[in-house]
């Protein structure tokens, strides 16, 4: 090792999901949304002027703020914008996670939280799921310096009970409590009604899923006025230009057709449906994903091995080589048709 080495700050990173090229296969492994993006964001990505690029964004990113405070009915003082839920919430981390005390997330969960408290040197505990993969409040009653629990979560698409996280917020006033909300748009019940009861409550929520928009990267949050004040000022301390000026029009523009955005849900959520009825038929067991994806075991088809089957047949899902969930496929909720040509792949394999 080189001496200038051992000041370097090492970091073991986030392993996103494969983004093969091939246009031909059908990709089920990073939780997109099937359908394009709302019509207005097309728009955009026809008419917009190149001369718009010579200047500096807006770094308030007012517009789109200002959509999400008009679609939500929240004031613009309580909204924060990122690039992606993965910048706000490594923000979030960065700002409100700097105390003694390890924060708190559960084990089996969104692996990028782990990375974030490595990389910014925050103390932190896992809490294990219990045995049907479900989120203990117990386990978030207890002094700690803040937390972190994704609803739904990820990978097990599991919803947790709105008044039991109300517990877990309320138990926990002098710490700041992060509810990641990356897929509660296809059936969950949103934390955001409680920002102005609770004070110390951060609600993120993403543009990647649910408005089909994961390659432009936005992100949002909504909080106490303070906490929003925090943020935003640990981000101009950082970058004060985030969100950049075409992403902020598309993202304008995917606020704004909510009649589109019901219909996407739609979709996907019927699709959801159909595939958990038949993947129980064919033997799968899993819990009830209330997201865009379904995490799978057979008890008689190693996951690996199905993975590497599918993978050879052009279906891409998500596999994780790691305890407790290496018997498990994530399957993204793709285009009914694509679901179908799942269906039919896994029913040859099970021989059923
Ligand atoms: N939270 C959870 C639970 C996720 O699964 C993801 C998607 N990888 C994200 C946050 C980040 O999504 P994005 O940065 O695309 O908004």
């Amino acid at each position: 090792m080189a001496a200038w080495e051992t000041n370097v700050r090492k970091v073991i990173p986030y392993t996103p999901g494969e983004q093969p090229e091939c246009p031909d296969i059908i990709k089920l492994n990073t939780n997109e949304n099937p359908y394009p993006p709302a019509p207005g964001v097309t728009r955009i990505l026809r008419e917009m002027d190149a001369e718009c690029l010579r200047k500096y964004p807006d770094p308030t990113a007012d517009a789109l703020v200002l959509a999400l405070s008009e679609h939500y009915h929240v004031p613009k003082e309580q909204i924060f914008v990122g690039v992606g839920s993965d910048d706000v919430l490594a923000m979030s981390f960065l700002t409100f996670f700097n105390g003694e005390k390890p924060i708190l997330f559960p084990d089996i969960t969104y692996s990028f939280y782990d990375v974030w408290a490595e990389l910014y040197r925050i103390p932190y505990e896992r809490q294990p799921l219990d045995d049907r993969f479900e989120i203990r409040t117990e386990d978030y009653l207890k002094p700690c310096g803040g937390i972190v629990i994704p609803n739904p979560n990820a990978p097990t698409g599991a919803e947790k009970d709105l008044a039991e996280l109300e517990r877990i917020i309320a138990a926990n006033p002098d710490v700041i409590v992060i509810i990641d909300e990356a897929y509660i748009d296809f059936g969950g019940t949103s934390a955001l009604g409680l920002i102005s009861k609770y004070d110390n409550l951060l609600v993120v929520q993403t543009f990647s899923k649910s408005r089909s928009l994961a390659g432009m990267r936005i992100g949002y949050a909504f909080g106490s006025k303070e906490l929003i004040r925090y943020l935003n000022d640990a981000k101009y301390s950082f970058n004060s230009y985030t969100m950049n000026t075409v992403t902020i029009a598309m993202g304008v523009e995917a606020v704004k057709d909510d009649a589109y955005f019901q219909e996407t849900i739609r979709k996907v959520i019927a699709t959801r449906e159909w595939t958990k009825e038949e993947l129980r038929r064919l033997g799968f067991v899993f819990q009830d994903s209330r997201s865009n994806f379904i995490f799978a075991s057979h008890p008689d088809y190693p996951a690996k091995e199905l993975f590497a089957a599918l993978k050879q047949q052009g279906i891409y899902v998500r596999y994780f080589e790691k305890p407790r969930i290496d018997n498990y496929l994530r399957i993204s909720i793709g285009t009914e048709e694509e679901m179908k040509t799942l269906l039919s792949f896994l029913k040859q394999y099970v021989g059923a």
